[in-house]
């Protein structure tokens, strides 16, 4: 058994691999600035993503600071999304001087619910940012018809997706920017990293600027840009990282396998949800633990396995509307009681990554069968 236990693990390439490419970058000294490791990633990650755009990003937050601004949407304009998500999704909206406006999740998909979503919706309403949660999909074509009908742009935090498809079409493939993490902590990571996908290859001549302080050459700067480049080390790390993904991907799906079968009979416990058609990029394993019925909360199970030095998190508790900046921001639902407040202290990510042994399993399900 291995502690203490995190719920994730940075996958990493050989070392003596990764200081091969660092010689051969020290000989060449080209460090940054689409160099021909970036570029080869890029490239690399556009295939692997089956998607027309792919735009290699210095982290996961710059993409969403970019994937926001290169719509032009006028100041002050409304962009809905989800609580239940990572700080970074609604400090995006904010940074561009949008407002965030905060929609229920679904009960079943814990993603954004679109029936909320189009209850938020105002004249000012210029796009729904979603996010995928987990690895779960969000419903994208009840998004869709909701952005059609109402001409919104449609724009996803991808980064617990990687790699993910739905009815074998990628994930990156849907609405109009999909924006993934390439943090340590993700299924597929260049320690820290991110990306733009979209699928109108017309993007990304827009997104290249933005990227680079809206240079577009050395005598115009075009756009409000930003410094959003990943350098030639972030680079080498997921060129070497990109062939490991798929065995730590299947790793991880029978871990999920196996903690379904331990937990599936548990009264009060609700596992993630199968979705049909769905290949899932097996991110985060998360239960929900319903005290009522389990008869003990979710904060006795996380104590108690903190005890025993594995670190099961609280993902996302709090969540977006309990932060300072967004304490005074409601979550418009369709229900009388907004469903994420209810699941915010309910839901717990069990350890999931290819440092988890069947024993491990096996000890963490025990806490669930007191
Ligand atoms: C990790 C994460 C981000 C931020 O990505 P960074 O690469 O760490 O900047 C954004 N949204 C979600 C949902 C995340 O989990």
């Amino acid at each position: 058994m291995s502690r203490p236990l995190y719920v994730a693990r940075p996958l990493l390439p050989d070392i003596s691999a990764f200081v091969n490419v660092l010689n051969e970058i020290w000989k060449s000294r080209v460090v940054t600035n689409s160099g021909p490791l970036h570029n080869k990633l890029e490239a690399e990650m556009q295939k692997y993503l089956n998607v027309p755009t792919a735009m290699l990003f210095n982290n996961g937050t710059m993409g969403l600071l970019v994937a926001l601004k290169m719509f032009d949407f006028p100041a002050g304009s409304e962009i809905i999304t989800t609580p239940l998500t990572f700080a970074a999704t609604v400090h995006a909206i904010k940074w561009n001087g949008f407002e965030p406006v905060f929609a229920d999740v679904d009960p079943d998909t814990l993603t954004i619910d679109p029936a909320s979503v189009e209850k938020a919706i105002t004249n000012k309403t210029a796009a729904i940012l979603a996010v995928h949660v987990y690895g779960t999909v969000c419903d994208v074509n009840a998004l869709q018809t909701i952005a059609d009908k109402h001409n919104l742009k449609l724009i996803y935090d991808a980064a617990h997706v990687f790699g993910a498809t739905i009815n074998n079409r990628s994930i990156g493939s849907f609405g109009n920017a999909s924006v993934f993490s390439f943090h340590a902590t993700k299924l597929f990571n260049t320690i820290e990293g991110g990306l733009i996908a979209t699928s109108d290859e017309s993007d990304r001549e827009k997104i290249y600027n933005l990227r680079n302080f809206g240079i577009k050459n050395e005598e115009e700067v075009v756009s409000i840009g930003l410094n959003g480049k990943m350098n030639e080390l972030q680079a080498a790390v997921g060129l070497l990282n990109l062939p490991l993904v798929d065995e730590e991907r299947s790793i991880r799906k029978a871990l999920r396998i196996k903690y379904c079968e331990l937990l599936k009979n548990i009264k009060g416990i609700t596992l993630p949800p199968k979705q049909k058609k769905v290949v899932n990029s097996e991110q985060y394993f998360p239960v929900v633990i319903n005290e009522n019925i389990f008869g003990r909360s979710r904060d006795d199970v996380y104590d108690a396995l903190k005890k025993k030095g594995i670190f099961a998190r609280k993902y996302f508790h709090p969540i977006c509307t309990d932060f300072l900046p967004y304490r005074t921001y409601r979550v418009v639902s369709v229900r009388d009681h907004s469903y994420v407040d209810e699941v915010k202290r309910r839901v717990l990510c069990l350890p999931f990554h290819s440092g988890v042994e069947q024993e491990d399993i096996l000890d963490i399900c025990r806490e669930f069968s007191k």
